[in-house]
């Protein structure tokens, strides 16, 4: 009998994993022994049912649906079309290098073999050529690795997480690591990257406590040598923000989490590490130590990485354990419980995970004390044997003064000093400001609220603007301070813009632009704007806190050293003071600003180091 669509309860797993168990024994040739025996562990433990169902199927993909066999005893097998033969045998070939490249001395003479055949060739066209010895860079053994998170650059993005998820990604995947990103499918992903996403298949998912089932579609999209693969509901997804409320949130990514993880099972791939982002991801570590710890995916590590501690997803105990279905038992004060009876979503995650991560070794300091901590300090600090930090970089194609398409005119340290002049000017004409390229010109790139320190900026503006000072700003958010800045906009005509809107093209251009970029924020876990300014040979000025204090290293005018101008305490005098130190160097030490620019350019703010330290914690979690 065939049945075109299956319904896929959570113990449902349990039984494909048996059927996968046994088709794979007769098809697969190369296998990974750990997953093969993880696989086997859940086939013993397990005792529970499938049940399957008929569901209706989106018109879209009608064509390409997978077919499911269903036998006489109601056992659940499928049938496999083209598109996930494909994936089939990729995932063979992923694994069997997996497999291979677990023994770190055997995969060096694999290295070492594929050198001597490259200077073999390299002989054979010049015999003289000297050969020169490259040193061969031991990346350890192959990881497999999928993320999950809530946004990522190009598809959906609000902050600097989506850069995060995009980047990262795409540097390990150049350090010998297989990774998988998964996403919600959210309506608002343009066309042009939804219409090239391939169907690859479908199920049915318990979630309430109720037992009611939910439909998951996977659809894949693979660029840059990172699959991405998006989570179908439209009952979740269709609205045109990922974030909306509480209320529709909260059950959306418990949906997601949960989701995630049986995807993965659907599609036979499991991780060695399951790498978690945000509370929109904390339920993850959570649903694999319960409701999936008798699955193939127990045997996955997880990592817990906070890209901002302020949002943890706090909502009413009862419902969240009504929308979760996860048992009564994680809901106590040391993991998911807060308050007299509220459920925190992060704080979960936090328990569950094998190692936590945040995005600078400062702010990983900082949240395990009172100020910083939002509330979970004590826990925090309670689990800060797993806790480490690892600083962001950004991605350097994307970022890139010498091929960026979306500012005026390209340029490099060589014509730097000139070219920031050509774009300055340009700048100044697209937003009616005067023009005029000896001015000191402040870009300002945030969301607008109060994380951003923009109290301190409102608070000085009419000391800033000199008449040799042009404030440029871009964001959106807390309608007061929109308002403030719409209305020192209106006061300081031709040398103040407020750009109330979110224009990835206009960052650019303002980050090419702008000698100077503030960010002066009350809290900052990393922070990418002011890696992105040094990149543009835009100083930054910065408070002395998270990973502003761990990136931009204060300029020292007696030894000429220094990426840019900081603070310390929360205090508007302070930012001034510092505002007023950048603009002294430039308009009295031009020299020293000149270097300090091109000093900026050449400093590495790319993913590399920060990529290899992941790839290492990897390691430690699955030697
Ligand atoms: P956060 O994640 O807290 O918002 P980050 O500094 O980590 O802050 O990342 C912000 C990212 O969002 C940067 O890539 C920045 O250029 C971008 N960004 C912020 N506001 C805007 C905006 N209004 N328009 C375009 N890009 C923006």
């Amino acid at each position: 009998m065939v049945c075109d669509v299956f319904l896929l309860n959570c113990e449902g797993y349990y039984k494909m994993s048996e059927k996968k168990e046994e088709k794979k024994t007769k098809s697969k040739t190369v296998k990974n022994d750990k997953a093969e025996s993880a696989l086997k562990t859940a086939e013993k433990k397990t005792t529970r049912k499938t049940t399957v169902k008929k569901a209706s199927k989106p018109a879209e993909t009608e064509a390409a649906m997978a077919e499911v066999m269903v036998d006489a005893d109601g056992k659940v097998s499928k049938s496999v079309m083209p598109e996930r033969k494909t994936r089939t045998v990729k995932t063979a070939s992923k694994t069997s290098k997996i497999a291979k490249e677990e023994k770190p001395e055997a995969e060096k003479k694999v290295r070492k073999t594929v050198k001597a055949v490259k200077v073999k060739k390299a002989e054979e066209v010049s015999a003289e050529a000297p050969v020169v010895e490259e040193p061969v860079v031991d990346l350890g053994p192959r990881r497999s690795i999928a993320f999950i998170g809530s946004e990522c650059y190009p598809f959906v993005k609000t902050g600097g997480l989506a850069d995060v998820m995009y980047a990262l990604p795409k540097e390990l995947v150049k350090q010998n690591c297989d990774v998988k990103v998964i996403l919600p499918r959210y309506k608002c992903i343009p066309w042009k990257y939804q219409e090239k996403m391939v169907y690859k298949g479908e199920f049915y998912m318990d979630l309430f406590a109720d037992g009611r089932q939910f439909y998951v579609g996977i659809m894949e999209y693979e660029w840059d040598g990172v699959v991405y693969d998006f989570i179908d509901n439209e009952e979740f997804f269709a609205s045109g923000n990922p974030y909306t409320n509480m209320v529709d949130d909260i059950p959306k990514f418990c949906y997601f989490a949960k989701a995630a993880l049986s995807a993965l099972l659907y599609l036979d791939w499991i991780p060695d590490i399951i790498h978690c982002h945000d509370w929109q991801a904390a339920l993850v570590p959570v649903y694999l130590h319960t409701l999936f710890e008798n699955t193939a995916l127990a045997n996955s590590k997880t990592i817990m990485t906070v890209h901002n501690l302020r949002f943890q997803g706090i909502y009413d105990l009862g419902s969240v354990r009504y929308w979760s279905g996860l048992p009564d038992y994680v809901f106590n004060k040391d993991a998911l419980k807060v308050n007299y009876n509220d459920a925190n979503m992060l704080k979960g995650g936090l328990a569950y995970a094998n190692m936590i991560t945040t995005v600078s070794s400062t702010y990983a300091g900082e949240i395990q004390t009172e100020f910083y901590g939002e509330g979970l300090d004590a826990h925090l600090r309670y689990h800060s044997g797993k806790l480490s930090g690892i600083v962001n970089g950004i991605d350097c194609d994307i970022w890139n003064p010498s091929t960026d398409q979306r500012i005026y005119t390209n340029y490099d340290t060589e014509d730097v000093i000139e070219k920031k002049k050509a774009n300055k000017r340009a700048l100044q004409e697209e937003l009616g400001l005067q023009v005029d390229d000896s001015k000191f010109v402040i870009g300002l790139i945030s969301r607008l609220t109060n994380q951003k320190g923009l109290d301190l900026v409102n608070a000085i503006v009419p000391q800033m603007i000199d008449g040799n000072t042009q404030l440029v700003v871009l964001g959106t958010g807390d309608a007061n301070y929109e308002d403030s800045f719409r209305y020192y906009e209106g006061a300081y005509k031709g040398e103040v813009c407020s750009n109330i809107m979110y224009d990835e093209d206009r960052a650019h251009r303002i980050y090419a632009a702008s000698d100077a970029l503030l960010v002066p924020s009350l809290f900052e876990p990393c922070g990418l704007t002011q890696l992105i300014a040094m990149r543009y040979g835009t100083l930054p000025i910065v408070r002395e806190t998270g990973g502003l204090k761990d990136t931009v290293e204060p300029y020292n005018m007696y030894e000429d050293s220094g990426n840019g101008f900081t603070f310390d305490g929360y205090d508007a005098g302070l930012l001034l003071d510092a505002v007023n130190r950048a603009k002294t160097l430039y308009f009295e030490y031009r020299d020293s600003f000149d270097k300090m620019v091109v000093r900026d350019m050449q400093k590495d703010v790319s993913w590399e180091k920060s990529a290899a330290q992941y790839r290492d914690l990897y390691l430690r979690l699955k030697p």
